[in-house]
């Protein structure tokens, strides 16, 4: 018997139908003895519409009712879900946040979880009923209210509740039926990969692919549960019950790298459309500019990513460029001309017509040559590269926009990830 965190997204429980082929998911994994607690999201569009209807009340509103409003389309799938479940047999009941409790920060709106804990669900699931758990939402208890953990936030709930049952397993099952080698809309020939480590999917998730959010990847990591990746629209008896040697054989796990027998050198590729480019040309060539430049922006909380610093040609001036989110390239912007004293003269250009395109894996770690091979495959295509950055598992670059999708299936089928 295994104990089993299932979580569904909001297309697995979009209406009450798909409710219904979520507790037949359920059911499978409860007759086959598993011990399941389930996290369920709102369903689709329906956060995108509370959020909305916060913003139309004020742009500028208290945060804590912000996560009162958006906190409450989990709670009507959790309600849903359990009656579906009781109506076919199977005890179950829902669980919010506060009830659990799952404990957050005081973060409204993008907390933090700081502890869950689940004496009396257990006992519940001890008892042989199935816990469905509201996800995207905890409690944070200095003053007693309902706190959301950002959007994509029960991904996050589902591998915590996971860690705090110690499950054997985090199911999370979505509209894609695993992790692909780079994202299937583009390049045709990507597969499936059947196992990632964590490391990896970590990179993966934060370099801009969308199917798991990057802190659950990060919570998995630390505490290696082992999580899975699924689909729910694989009808649930086609499916086999979770067993551990049947783990491996749909979706995609994510687990320790020491699982995985076969691995490649590049096990992905991932771009990002999110980025937006800064340069100040001519700054002053002096110790403490960098300081005057990336100071004030990391007091503003704008993360910077990639930067390249030009070599002074006169000794005197040069050009620095770098790289942050296109949404805080406005805020970025309006910061760097707060500083322009402590910067000194310089020329201010920016441009969002730019991608993020990343080679990851573990592989590399043991491969020389990774990166040569890249940069003389994207000059081979004619693309020029504006900006780079390494990590000790994965080479990004900065190229046009334009040639995304040229440079991810130029890099997809260079380092053998094409399908037959
Ligand atoms: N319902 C929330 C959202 O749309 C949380 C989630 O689905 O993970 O962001
Ligand atoms: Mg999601």
């Amino acid at each position: 018997m295994a104990t089993l965190v299932m979580k569904f997204g909001g297309t697995s429980v979009a209406n009450v139908e798909r409710i219904r082929n979520v507790a037949a998911h359920v059911k499978r994994e409860v007759d086959a003895g598993n011990k399941v607690a389930v996290v369920v999201s709102a369903m689709s569009g329906v956060t995108n519409q509370l959020v909305s209807w916060v913003r139309e009340a004020s742009l500028l509103h208290d945060a804590r009712e912000y996560d009162a409003i958006v906190a409450s389309g989990e709670c009507v799938t959790a309600g849903l879900l359990a009656i579906v479940l009781q109506s076919i047999g199977i005890p179950a009941r829902s669980w919010q946040g506060w009830q659990v409790p799952v404990i957050t920060d005081q973060a409204h709106g993008a907390a933090r979880i700081v502890d869950i804990n689940g004496g009396s669900l257990i006992e519940r699931l001890d008892a042989g009923e199935v816990a469905v758990v509201t996800g995207f939402q905890g409690l944070e208890p200095t003053r007693n209210r309902i706190a959301t953990l950002g959007r994509g936030g029960s991904d996050t709930s589902a591998v915590a509740l996971a860690v705090a049952l110690k499950a054997d397993l985090c199911d999370i099952y979505t509209d894609v039926d695993g992790v692909y080698t780079t994202d299937p809309r583009i390049v045709a020939k990507a597969r499936r990969l059947p196992k990632i480590s964590y490391e990896e999917m970590l990179e993966m998730a934060s370099l801009g692919s969308k199917v798991l959010q990057t802190r659950s990847v990060e919570l998995a990591m630390v505490y290696r549960m082992r999580t899975r990746v699924l689909s729910s629209f694989v009808p649930p008896e086609e499916m086999k019950a979770a067993r551990p040697d049947t783990w491996d054989e749909i979706g995609t796990i994510v687990c320790d790298e020491d699982e995985i027998v076969e691995t490649q050198v590049v096990s992905g590729i991932a771009y990002s459309k999110d980025e937006a480019k800064i340069t100040l040309r001519r700054i002053a060539d002096r110790p403490g500019i960098a300081a005057a430049i990336f100071g004030p922006l990391a007091d503003a909380n704008i993360n910077v990513d990639m930067i390249v610093q030009n070599v002074s040609s006169d000794g005197r001036s040069t050009d620095m460029t770098f790289t942050v989110l296109q949404t805080d390239l406005p805020r970025a912007l309006e910061v760097l001309k707060a500083a322009q004293a402590a910067i000194g003269e310089c020329e201010l250009v920016s441009s969002s017509d730019v991608v993020k395109v990343s080679v990851i894996g573990i592989g590399m770690r043991s491969h020389a040559g990774v990166a040569a091979q890249m940069f003389k495959a994207l000059a081979s295509k004619g693309i020029n590269i504006l900006a780079i950055t390494t990590s000790e598992i994965k080479i990004s670059v900065l190229i046009d926009a334009a040639y995304s999708e040229l440079a991810v299936r130029t890099l997809h089928s260079l380092y053998g990830l094409d399908a037959d």
